[in-house]
Order: C-alpha cells, then structure tokens, then sequence
C-alpha cells in the first residue's frame, strides 16, 4: 500500500496516511464555487506513539453541510467505525477528523482549533486532523490540547 509519510518535528513522532484515504479527501475537494463542506472520521493504527491513518469516513446523511462549515453528526460514522475496529480484530481505531475547506491552502479555523481542542481533553489521547483545501491539505496532531502541524518527509 502507498503512504505519504509525516513527521512532527518536536517530539519526531510519524504519521503514515495510505493514498486511499488521501484519494477520498481529494474527492470531495471543494473546486465548485457552490461545493459544500465534507468531513468524517480517521482510522487506523496507533503504533507506539506513531500513527497509521488507513481508512477515512465519507459524508453521512446527517451531517450539517455548507459552504464554509462542516458539522459531523454521529449517526452513520459510529457505526462505520465499529464495523472497521471489529473486522479489523480491533487494531484500527479512531484516530481523529478531517474535513474540507474552500480555499487553495487549507489553514485551520478559531472553530476547528476550538473543536480539536476540545476533542483532545475528551478523548484524552493524540488526535490527528486533516483539512482537504482545493489544492493542498493540512495536517495536524492534537496532544494536550495543543495543535501541532505535521510536515511531509521521505522515509529512507
Ligand atoms: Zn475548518
């Protein structure tokens, strides 16, 4: 399986995200001027204190969508994310969220660093965020409530 590999400079811990779930954020990408908002949740592998994002959840019917907000409802994701931590015999789990946004160079709002924040302290463990912009993505890791940027890096 292909990855992209990410690093966090400070405390060096790596994220490995497949294509697969690189390739569903890109296609909700938000390249229409009327193109809503898309999000859902990422899983996959805690692996010490590194990460393996293996499989993104898409939109659900429930979610509230617009064109510059996303707010995840939890019908439809649970459920999506239970069926993947069984067949997956419990090794992937719920690492954390992405959404999109409608700008070329996705940067995190003061709402989704307020939403990330909070969702630190209650899940009490690091988060991994992706924002999907039209052109690049941002990817982040929430530890302690406190939101650090994940840069792209070669693994040799
Ligand atoms: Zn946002």
């Amino acid at each position: 399986m292909r990855h992209k590999s990410l690093i966090e400079p400070n405390s060096k811990r790596l994220v490995l995200v497949t294509e697969e779930v690189l390739a569903l954020i890109s296609s909700y990408r938000q390249s229409g001027r009327d193109d809503c908002e898309s999000g859902g949740i990422l899983m996959g592998k805690r692996r010490g204190e590194h990460f393996e994002i293996t499989f993104a959840t898409a939109p659900q019917m429930k979610d509230i969508r617009s064109r510059c907000r996303f707010t995840r409802h939890p019908n439809g994701h649970q459920e999506i994310a239970e069926n993947r931590l069984k067949s997956s015999n419990g090794e992937e789990n719920y690492l954390g969220e992405w959404h999109t946004h409608p700008e070329n160079h996705p940067t995190p709002s003061s709402i989704d660093m307020g939403d990330w924040k909070r969702l630190s302290k209650f899940h009490n463990v690091p988060l991994l965020v992706i924002i999907g912009g039209i052109q690049t993505f941002y990817f982040g890791i929430v530890i302690e409530s406190r939101v650090h940027i994940l840069k792209e890096c070669t693994l040799l």
